[in-house]
């Protein structure tokens, strides 16, 4: 039997392929390689789609945290408040500004901090606020952008898992400040590598956000300020025109397939659903479980041929690279619960009835005792 992919890119590429070789064709044709035709063009079409007034292409989702944080200033001195419980990237990313990350514990039930524990962790050295719209949801960047203007304080979000994700009119990105993107491949948007982009409505923060990715520089050959080299490719750029137009079926898709677990796995075992807020405010760009027992349950599916994930094993506190923040096993309960019990179901937008029969089916034989 084949085996179920957590992602499946190729199926994806396949009714495309045709559209994207046309986008990389005229690329060559052109040779703009840095910062070309494509590049311009998906800023405008990103940003108009999300709401906001520019779009910074950059070479990924972390370089677009960082570079937001440089043009807000935040560095040496400063703290960042961002979720206990997200990718990495986000603190590496406070990490490499020169600034402390603080790390804000979650309520297992919505994956995200409380607003109340938001407000506790603010000292007089915080300057911002990364909300994470974790695996596809809107976090509750309404009532954070409130706070934070309140304190005097920066929301940046990270929505490098919630492109398109949508409440009140208003897209993931265009709540805060700055909104951060990530193109890796298996985002809601991809590429075929590397990529990232900052929306934001701030004339002088876009012009500056400009300047950075392009080591410093406004006027070539001319740097006011020590910039870097984070420039959105414009092969990516190309392929990413093509595959906005698709986004918002494939989030439509995505979200179907998320009503077909939830009806699924209603009542079984120990299970608990991920909570499904109103439509289009979750872009499911994973679909999380919970089960206290999670991994006998994910040794089960990979037996029957069938990908699932952790996201993530190991919670930011407790990997070496924060090891100097000083916290231990314990200091965040609430993360600490979920990287013990959270399990990521095969999810993209061609995942084909057949395949989510395989996957539903599989773990309710698991929770009969069928686990042979
Ligand atoms: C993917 C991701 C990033 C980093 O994006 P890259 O393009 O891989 O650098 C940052 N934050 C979150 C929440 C992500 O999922």
């Amino acid at each position: 039997m084949r085996s179920i992919p957590l992602v499946d890119l190729q199926a994806q590429m396949q009714p495309i392929r045709r559209e994207i070789d046309a986008a990389i064709a005229q690329v060559l044709d052109r040779g703009d390689y840095i910062l070309g035709e494509s590049v311009q063009r998906f800023e405008e079409e990103f940003a108009a789609y999300c709401g906001a007034a520019h779009g910074i292409g950059v070479a990924s989702g972390t370089d677009a945290l960082l570079l937001s944080l440089r043009a807000a200033k935040i560095g040496p001195g400063d703290e960042v408040l961002l979720p206990a419980n997200t990718f990495i990237a986000t603190a590496l990313a406070v990490h490499a500004a020169g600034a402390l990350p603080v790390l804000v514990d979650v309520d297992p039930s919505t994956f995200l901090p409380a607003p109340g524990a938001w407000e506790t962790a603010i000292t007089p050295r915080t300057r911002a606020l990364i909300p994470v719209h974790l695996f596809g949801r809107l976090a509750d960047v309404e009532a954070l952008t409130t706070l934070a203007n309140r304190r005097g304080l920066y929301v940046i979000e990270d929505a490098a898992q919630a492109h398109g994700a949508r409440r009140a009119g208003r897209i993931a990105g265009s709540f805060g400040a700055l909104g951060c993107f990530s193109f890796y491949p298996g985002k809601n948007l991809g590429c075929a590598g590397d990529g990232g982009m900052i929306v934001t409505s701030n004339d002088e923060w876009a012009a500056e956000l400009r300047a950075l990715r392009n080591y410093g520089s406004p006027r070539k050959y001319h740097h006011p300020i020590s910039g870097w080299n984070s420039r959105l490719d414009t092969l990516q750029a190309s392929i990413l025109r093509v595959k906005l137009r698709h986004l918002d079926a494939w989030n439509r898709l995505r979200a179907e397939k998320a009503r077909c677990y939830q009806e699924a796995l209603t009542g079984i075992g120990d299970l608990i659903l991920p909570e499904v807020p109103e439509a289009g405010a979750h872009v499911f760009h994973l679909y999380v479980i919970r089960s206290a027992q999670r991994d006998a349950l994910l040794s089960h599916l990979s037996q029957q041929g069938i990908q699932a994930g952790i996201h993530y094993p190991v919670p930011i506190h407790l990997q070496g690279a924060f090891a100097y923040l000083g916290q231990t096993q314990g200091s965040f309960p609430g993360t600490e619960c979920l990287a013990r019990e959270i399990l990521s179901l095969p999810m993209f937008p061609e995942l084909d009835s057949e395949q989510l029969l395989r996957v539903t089916s599989s773990i309710r034989d698991f929770f009969d005792g069928r686990s042979a």
